[in-house]
């Protein structure tokens, strides 16, 4: 939000009649902070996130302080209500912003926690700016898309500089460069660098390079086209990063380069990948680090020394990638099993812990909407360990609790989130502590045993945005539990959760005696957030979604049990 005071002062600066408006930071320093700004050409889905954070990933390691910035077009206020199976997961920060996918994949690769300020949304600028109209902040102005809107952006990025310290934002713009939702982003990108100076901004162009099977050679045409489409909003790109299904050949970038004025070793080849973990590699192999570096006139703020110790650490890690000895197939029980991007943490958190002891993990997805008592075992039959993750509403619940019932008796490992943990208090209730109708009420709202049932807080609340039971939480483990074991004999811990429901209180002595023990809960308050049974080689499921916090370097451990234990069957 803008300060009134600061608005005003932007204002005096050139009087109600100007047309600048660019309120800024109390303190800010102009010069101190750099931009990297990356835009998407051609078609999304390029993966700008995790370019932008690999480059700022290999600016972190030389001891510069990044903070990176997605902006995104749509006029929702959070990611909260998205479907997962158009947008990919729903990630979950630890102050419990709901954002975009991509801040996990920031998070991971800077193994660095993130919070609201790392995520705007067109709708939230919208609605910053309209409060403040309604609040007669404009001083008789009329409100215009510039300078307000885009005075707004630029406000919020001056605002992640200053806060942080930040030696480089990293502003990454969703969608692509021509979207109409996106189109003030652009401009406020170009008014960003013209008013910080030369040197203070540095644009990077994604594009794709068709090669169509017809012709059987590499195009570069419509890369063309969409930087084109860039330079006509007034931006030159500084670099240009060429997403291809195999390197772009030298006449491929010739042509991009002679078009666009960028010379040809700033526009460079990105081929896919099999791991996004060895793209920091290939942006060294091109020197784009120091590139950027030259390009912002900050290579004097580099630390040659602390680069080689942590750019070691990286590569006793990706050097592990594909030559893992063992597989473990681990079977992820979902409804949006033919959408891997709504899986992406869990898919990561698995790859973490997958490398770091040695075994490929191979997934298989499994619907679960046909799975009953009778043929679970058929559906089971090739994975060495199951998880039953995250999810909403009725589809394909009993075939999850039947999974879970032949996991515990099966001796299967099994790791249950969020969804996954009620369920197996719904299928232990039912099967072991004879509660037959046990139930979830998002399930079965008029349930007579609902042992799973929504949180007191939940209850007052009508509207759908924002308002679960969000973001980062401490735990109090159970001394000498699985769950202590695992988290490295630590009594508490922090997780990250996203749910409305839990374990119905007035349940637990009861569920407790059947046997499964309840070793997190939450301090002071009676919400269970870890259950586990003994005399199981792994059975264990959380509230929580800890996925969302598993970094390269730093498995989760709850992940990295479930696949040692796989591993052992
Ligand atoms: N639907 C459940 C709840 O709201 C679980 C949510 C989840 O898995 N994220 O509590």
């Amino acid at each position: 939000m803008i300060d009134k005071n600061e608005l005003l002062a932007g204002l005096s600066e050139t009087s109600a009649e100007s047309e600048y408006f660019s309120p800024i930071p109390k303190g800010y320093v102009k010069g101190k902070t750099k931009y990297v700004v990356v835009m998407g050409t051609v078609m999304s889905g390029l993966g700008k996130g995790i370019f932008s954070s690999c480059l700022a990933k290999l600016m972190q390691d030389k001891g510069l302080k990044v903070a990176p910035i997605k902006l995104e077009g749509y006029l929702n206020i959070d990611s909260g209500t998205l479907n997962p199976f158009r947008h990919g997961e729903v990630f979950v920060l630890d102050d419990g912003m709901e954002c975009d996918m991509d801040l996990g994949t920031y998070e991971r690769m800077l193994d660095q926690n993130l919070s609201k300020n790392n995520f705007s949304t067109s709708g939230q600028i919208y609605r910053s700016i309209l409060d403040k109209e309604r609040h007669g902040d404009y001083l008789g102005r009329d409100v215009q898309m510039i300078p307000h809107v885009t005075g707004e952006v630029k406000y919020r990025l001056r605002t992640l500089a200053h806060n942080t310290g930040a030696d480089i934002v990293f502003v990454e713009i969703g969608g692509t460069v021509g979207d109409l939702e996106n189109a003030f982003y652009i401009e406020a990108m170009r008014e960003l660098a013209y008013e910080e100076g030369p040197n203070s901004c540095c644009f990077v162009a994604l594009t794709y390079i068709l090669e169509p099977r017809i012709l059987g050679e590499q195009k570069s045409k419509a890369a063309q086209l969409g930087i084109k489409q860039l330079m006509q909003s007034g931006i030159q790109p500084d670099i240009i990063a060429c997403r291809a299904a195999s390197q772009v050949n030298e006449k491929a970038r010739q042509k991009i380069s002679v078009y666009s004025n960028v010379p040809i070793g700033r526009v460079v080849s990105l081929a896919d990948s099999a791991s996004i973990y060895q793209i920091p590699a290939m942006l060294r192999e091109c020197s784009m680090d120091f590139e950027v570096l030259r390009l912002l006139h900050i290579e004097d703020r580099i630390d040659l020394r602390k680069e080689r110790q942590e750019w070691a650490k990286w590569c006793d890690f990706t050097d592990k990638i594909g030559k893992e000895k063992h597989e473990t197939t681990i079977g992820i029980t979902g409804k949006y099993t033919s959408v891997r991007d709504s899986y992406a943490s869990i898919i990561n958190a698995l790859e973490h812990s997958g490398i770091a002891l040695g075994s490929h993990i191979k997934i298989e997805w499994i619907d679960t909407s046909e799975i009953t008592d009778k043929n679970v075992a058929e559906h089971l039959k090739n994975v060495d360990g199951i998880i039953v993750p995250g999810g909403f509403g009725i589809r394909g619940t009993e075939g999850k609790i039947s999974c879970i019932k032949y996991a515990r008796m099966n001796n299967i490992p099994f790791l249950g989130l969020c969804f996954g943990f009620q369920m197996a208090v719904i299928e232990f209730a039912r099967n072991v502590c004879g509660l037959k109708k046990a139930n979830s009420t998002e399930i079965e709202p008029n349930c007579s045993e609902a042992v799973i049932d929504i949180l007191p807080e939940q209850k007052k609340i009508e509207k759908l945005g924002g308002n679960m039971r969000l973001g980062g939480h401490d735990i109090d483990i159970k001394p000498g539990s699985l769950a202590y074991k695992l988290f490295g004999n630590t009594d508490s811990i922090r997780m990250r959760f996203r749910h409305r429901y839990e374990v119905d209180p007035r349940f637990i002595e009861q569920i407790e005696k059947g046997g499964l023990i309840f070793s997190g809960k939450a301090p002071n308050q009676p919400i269970m957030q870890i259950l586990e049974l003994k005399d199981h080689p792994y059975f264990i499921a959380t509230q929580a979604h800890p996925c969302l916090t598993s970094r390269p370097l730093r498995p989760q451990p709850m992940f990295t049990g479930l696949v040692a234990a796989s591993m052992k069957k």
